[in-house]
């Protein structure tokens, strides 16, 4: 069997650490392993102090590897800042974002590769060999594809109808300054990198996992070829909804799905992504316990559902929804 997750970071980091604990747990010695590819976004990439920083692809690989913090979410346990610390007494350097020393060496190693020659894919596999996560992860593109928003107000240096890089605004602003818009710069010269759009096609099952719908989902599905590699693989496609009982869960997708004009629920997402048998994405979408009222709208749009617990508390309970992703995959 082959599984392809779409993910962002945090969210379809943790699902997919549940996903390979409910293989592994499952997983008969005879049979060849199910193979997990993670496509990842790349959208959040970003140059800082003079390195490349993929914060989507750190937080896949260091989930999956067991180097993450766990109370963060994000970057590596027993962090310490001294290079952070001299960057800034240089003057240099954004105070709203922190670098840990641990986490430094890996855009280090990263960054050196990149300017050697190896493509963002190259680079991902070398740093993976390090941390042997049990799945294939793939940068969505190896061309950069940058997320900004238009500003809909001037916000200290910055002007209204300036475009601000997705960072910024999500970490400096906490998504607080008002925008207008998202837009991937560096779309148009963008193409999916080596082997995604293959193992979408050659996918036994695809999935969407609880990850930010606009600009993790959202961004991956606007490289070229990618949501029509959705819509033509003989793979079932399953979501799970990022949202619960009309909230965000952790995070501030509400302000993200608010600027696109989608609604805060798990039905308004799920018909966003829309039901492959009409032109759209799903053919399944897992809602939580206490969205079950949606089922039936989502069942008339042509999206087969079902409703059980949603919150990712530990690796056993994400493992539970990924069993249920798995069973609504399978057709039941
Ligand atoms: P990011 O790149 O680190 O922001 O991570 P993702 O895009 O992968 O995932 C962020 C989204 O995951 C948030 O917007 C939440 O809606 C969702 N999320 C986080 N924790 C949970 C959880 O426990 N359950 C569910 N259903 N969604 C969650
Ligand atoms: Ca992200």
């Amino acid at each position: 069997m082959k599984i392809v997750v779409l993910a962002g970071g945090v969210g379809g980091a943790r699902f997919t650490r549940g996903l390979l604990h409910e293989l592994e747990r499952r997983a008969v010695p005879t049979d060849a392993p199910t193979e997990v590819t993670v496509v990842v976004n790349t959208g959040d990439d970003m140059w800082l102090d003079g390195l490349r920083i993929c914060p989507d692809l750190d937080t896949v690989m260091y989930t999956l590897g067991g180097g993450i913090n766990e109370e963060q979410g994000w970057g590596r346990p027993d962090e310490t800042r001294r290079a952070a610390a001299e960057i800034s007494a240089y003057g240099r350097g954004w105070s709203w974002f922190t670098l840990g020393d641990l986490d430094l060496a890996t855009h280090i190693v990263r960054t050196d590769l990149l300017r050697t020659g190896s493509t963002l894919s190259e680079a991902t596999a070398f740093l993976c060999r390090r941390w042997q996560p049990a799945a294939r992860i793939l940068p969505m593109s190896d061309q950069p594809v940058e997320t900004h928003v238009r500003l809909a107000a001037d916000v200290d240096e910055h002007r209204a109808g300036d475009l601000l890089h997705f960072e910024e605004w999500w970490v400096r602003y906490r998504a607080q300054a008002e925008v207008t818009e998202f837009i991937q710069v560096g779309l148009d010269q963008a193409e999916a990198a080596p082997g995604v759009l293959e193992a979408i096609l050659d996918a036994d099952l695809v999935i969407l996992p609880p990850s930010n719908p606009v600009v993790s989902v959202g961004t991956i599905l606007a490289v070229p070829g990618i949501a029509d590699a959705l819509r033509t693989t003989s793979a079932a496609v399953v979501g799970v909804s990022p949202i619960v009982g009309g909230s965000a869960v952790r995070g501030m997708a509400d302000t993200c799905l608010s600027v696109i004009g989608v609604e805060t629920s798990a039905a308004a997402v799920g018909l966003h992504y829309g039901a492959r048998n009409a032109g759209g994405l799903l053919d399944a979408w897992l809602v939580d316990e206490t969205d079950a009222a949606a089922l039936p709208a989502l069942l008339a749009a042509g999206i087969r559902s079902a409703a059980v617990p949603l919150w990712m508390r530990d690796v056993a309970s994400t493992a539970a929804i990924a069993a249920a992703v798995l069973a609504l995959g399978a057709g039941s």
